[in-house]
């Protein structure tokens, strides 16, 4: 397996390495926080059963935001000819839940856990709010670019770190007040930012160190992640990931690359279809650009990175399978026999005999010498080599690459035609 850990000692890769401390803290956070939404779901629908007297299990998928949301709702309601957009039919006119309230009931409840009681709506589908716990947690996350996530899995960072920020349910595991602006998860938000807003991937050493050490304090807050064995173990990846001494894989690189994809494509998302190149949209678009070409051409480096470690390793299998042939043929059966034990001995030979002056048994020694190493080299039995483990892998590991490759490439190409429609539209 290629290790990239020399390659990104240098400072040009900081911020793959800060990609790679967000991804291992949010797998582990996305862990808890989806246990935590997924107790507040119950915990709703508990509330409302036994508030309203149904059966335990009464759930309701009938009832769309549309139908709950008042209009005029922020952010939501966008009135053309003074009509609504968002409550535009007759079927999406808010009225009360059929089931006796309760998606009313559940909505007042997402609010009510919203640490500034601003859920956002765009995110999320309410006819699902009983039955899938994540469309609860996206009404905690930024509006733009969480439509697709629909699991803790598929969220990135931000997304699963605003919800411990915005849902107060998510309290119970810190010991850390998190209505307190400066705490230690919104500076683990505010410095993701660095991260995900370098165009040029360059992020100097003391900003590295310091994005680290913020992910590894909130891994240390006392209640709950100090002793749980999962952020203990990441904690202490993160430690050797800042002193350089932990392995970095293919897979590793990959997903970094793919998740800096991911959140140029969130951007893009909300850049959706722009009616104009304006200054700030203009600036956003450049700099994407700037991100799609780094990222290609670190795709490009990785890849020959891995293609170097490929050759040294078929050389190396090469010299394994030569030594193989020798150690089988019938002449040196010995099993330990190898060329240059062979042609040592002629050497030696070949001196004895020079010294005693007798040239033409010189001649026959060393002609023979040179006859059986050809015979070896030359004319070893054909056998078809087999593929090393090795060489399995690292094929593995290009297509990998080239995978990436594909994606950052898909990237490039949204981005000049989003670029072209705008100047056509100026
Ligand atoms: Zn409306
Ligand atoms: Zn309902």
């Amino acid at each position: 397996m290629t290790d990239f850990k020399d390659m990104l000692s240098s400072s040009d890769y900081n911020w793959m390495k800060c990609s790679f401390a967000q991804r291992d803290v949010k797998a582990v956070l996305a862990e808890f926080v989806e246990e935590d939404i997924k107790d507040l779901q119950k915990q709703l629908l508990h509330n409302v059963q036994t508030s309203k007297g149904l059966p335990s299990k009464t759930i309701c998928n009938r009832c769309l935001l549309q139908n709950l949301l008042p209009c005029r709702t922020g952010k939501m309601c966008k009135f053309k000819n003074k009509s609504c957009s968002f409550h535009k039919d007759a079927s999406l006119q808010p009225r009360r839940c059929p089931t006796n309230g309760l998606c009313d009931f559940i909505c007042f409840g997402i609010i009510d856990h919203h640490r500034f009681r601003g859920p956002s709506w765009k995110n999320t589908d309410a006819s699902k709010w009983c039955t899938d716990s994540w469309t609860i947690a996206k009404c905690y996350m930024p509006p733009d670019g969480y439509l697709n996530a629909k699991s803790a899995e598929e969220t990135d960072f931000n997304g699963v770190l605003s919800v411990i920020i915005n849902c107060i349910y998510c309290q119970r595991r810190f010991s850390e007040d998190l209505n307190n602006p400066m705490n230690v998860c919104t500076k683990a938000r505010d410095k993701s930012r660095d991260v995900r807003y370098a165009p040029n991937l360059e992020l100097s050493d003391a900003v590295r160190d310091s994005i680290i050490d913020t992910l590894v304090d909130l891994l240390n807050d006392s209640r709950f992640f100090r002793s749980n064995q999962r952020s203990v173990e990441c904690r202490e990846k993160l430690i050797k990931l800042k002193a350089n001494a932990l392995r970095v894989s293919t897979t590793d690189i990959t997903t970094a690359l793919e998740d800096s994809v991911q959140s140029a494509n969130q951007a893009l998302e909300v850049l959706k279809k722009p009616n104009s190149l304006d200054a700030e949209t203009e600036i956003t678009l450049s700099n994407l650009n700037n991100l799609a070409d780094n990222l290609q051409s670190t795709c490009t480096c990785v890849k020959a990175e891995i293609e170097k470690n490929l050759i040294e390793k078929l050389y190396n299998s090469e010299t394994i399978f030569f030594q193989a042939c020798l150690a089988e043929s019938a002449t040196f059966n010995s099993g330990e026999i190898s060329i240059r034990f062979v042609l040592y001995i002629f050497l030696i030979g070949s001196l004895i005999f020079a010294f005693s002056k007798n040239i033409i048994l010189w001649c026959v020694i060393v002609c023979f010498a040179v006859a059986l190493y050809k015979y070896i080299y030359f004319y070893r039995p054909a056998r078809p080599i087999q593929r090393s483990p090795y060489i399995i892998q690292h094929e593995m590991e290009l297509r990998q690459i080239e995978h990436t490759a594909e994606a950052v490439k898909a990237l490039q190409h949204k981005l000049l035609k989003l670029k072209r429609n705008g100047k056509q539209r100026k």
